[in-house]
């Protein structure tokens, strides 16, 4: 049985088997770079993917189905892109009442003439229709919730109370 294992282990065979193991030591470190260069762009805690990716060829499978999907760039492009659209929207709207999109700047829906937005009487800005004041110049908005609490009929002469008889 010996005589024909060393027969069959030339030096042929051995120096393939050598370049074999080389080859393959060599992919499992390139593994491990890979593994911590990965989870590093992705944002993760790489060191702890590198104790995982000790693990012969196992390592390396979990890490494929168990990283994180994205890479920190993707995200940080993502995060911006929403943030774009926000500002987008936020400048953009819908009227209330027949959905044309306007500006934020609109004081008419030019679709269905819906007043958007009160203009200050003094400077002339475009103001929200919940505020009561002017935010540029402090004036008083006319016909601001504020204005219409005023405007209700105050206890005249026939209203006061009267003494009980
Ligand atoms: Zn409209
Ligand atoms: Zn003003």
């Amino acid at each position: 049985m010996s005589e024909l294992l060393s027969q069959l282990w030339t030096p042929e065979l051995q120096a393939a088997f050598t370049v074999v193991v080389v080859l393959l030591v060599i992919l499992y470190v390139l593994s491990i770079v890979w593994v911590v260069r990965d989870a590093y762009m992705r944002g993760t805690q790489w060191y702890i993917w590198a104790i995982v990716a000790l693990v012969p060829l196992l390592g390396v499978i979990a890490y494929c189905l168990l990283r994180p999907p994205l890479l920190q760039i993707d995200r940080d492009e993502q995060e911006l892109e929403i943030a774009l659209k926000q500002r987008q929207l936020m400048k953009y709207g819908e009227c209330a009442t027949c959905g044309y999109p306007v500006e934020a700047d609109y004081v008419l829906c030019p679709s269905c003439h819906t007043q958007l937005k009160n203009l200050c009487g003094r400077c002339e800005r475009a103001l929200e229709p919940s505020w009561t004041v002017c935010p540029y110049c402090a004036t008083p908005v006319a016909g601001a919730p504020q204005q219409q609490r005023q405007r209700r009929p105050r206890p005249s002469g026939s209203s006061r109370p009267r003494p009980k008889s």
